[in-house]
């Protein structure tokens, strides 16, 4: 049996004070406040790292490795890519009664590619876009510059190609947006206008057009895509064009973000094509 100052210390247990069960709550309250506030600074911090300028993401050879996340997300039969509005897809027309196409080339410069791309836009006077990635182009300045020295358009498409950037905070969304467009217009002096953003794999958001425009630049989409960042062959490249080309269509290509032997040599053969079907190269409205 208890004893009578056992029964106490048992009672106090099985039913505290109340200013122990005040205490008991207050502790529990701030445990799982102090839970969340570390769980949000965490989530916090690796969406900024996820999008501050940084030489570790690109890698030594200059071409970008893709994220283990962006492939399953491009290549995923189930994902549909997100509308494109027709503000996206107008296209200037030319003073000439033309057909005419925009050229776009994304996730570059590369220092194997871009130059091959540039020498066969040249050979056509064809003009392009090229929606470079802020990391790429703070690596091969010399790429930038001899992009717009030539004639071509740059594009803002992030700096670390950010599929989610669209599902940031604003603060977060515009330094993906601005780190990446200052790294391309700081290579000139005075600073160059960009004209386009890109969101990468057309991820767009409303908030993201939104954000884009404010600062000057176009949401860019595109009508044909050629799926060259698949690498299925420079046959389907090439017939993909073919099949869906359409006077004001914007065409996909990739020179940068992997091998693109396959696109070069689909560039190499769609422009003479292009032309023959009576197709003026311009840039997208
Ligand atoms: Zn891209």
């Amino acid at each position: 049996m208890l004893t009578p100052r056992q029964r106490i210390i048992l009672r106090q247990i099985v039913s505290p004070p109340y200013i122990y069960r005040w205490a008991g709550l207050l502790t529990t309250v701030g445990l799982i406040v102090g839970v969340a506030v570390v769980v949000l600074a965490d989530t916090r911090t690796s969406a900024v790292l996820a999008t501050s300028a940084g030489p570790a993401v690109a890698s030594p050879s200059g071409i970008r490795a893709r994220t283990a996340e962006d492939a399953p997300a491009r290549g995923m039969p189930g994902v549909a890519r997100p509308a494109i509005t027709s503000t996206r897809l107008t296209v200037t027309s030319t003073t000439t009664e033309r057909p005419t196409v925009a050229l776009t080339f994304d996730d570059g410069p590369n220092n194997v590619y871009t130059p091959q791309v540039l020498d066969l836009l040249a050979q056509y006077r064809a003009p392009a876009t090229f929606c470079m990635v802020g990391n790429q182009a703070a690596a091969h300045t010399e790429m930038v510059h001899r992009v717009a020295a030539e004639g071509h358009r740059l594009c803002d498409h992030t700096m670390t190609h950010d599929a989610t950037v669209g599902y940031h905070e604003t603060d977060l969304m515009g330094r993906q947006l601005d780190f990446s467009r200052t790294s391309l217009a700081t290579v000139f002096d005075p600073p160059a206008p960009i004209d386009y953003f890109r969101a990468p794999e057309g991820a767009w958001t409303p908030i993201l057009d939104e954000m884009s425009a404010r600062t000057g630049m176009r949401p860019l989409g595109w009508s044909v895509d050629t799926l060259d960042w698949t690498q299925p062959g420079v046959d389907a490249i090439v017939n993909s064009v073919k099949q869906s080309v359409h006077p004001g269509a914007i065409i996909l290509f990739h020179d940068g973000g992997g091998p693109r032997e396959q696109t070069v040599e689909a560039v190499r053969q769609l422009l003479p094509w292009l032309q023959e079907q009576g197709y003026a190269f311009t840039f997208p409205n």
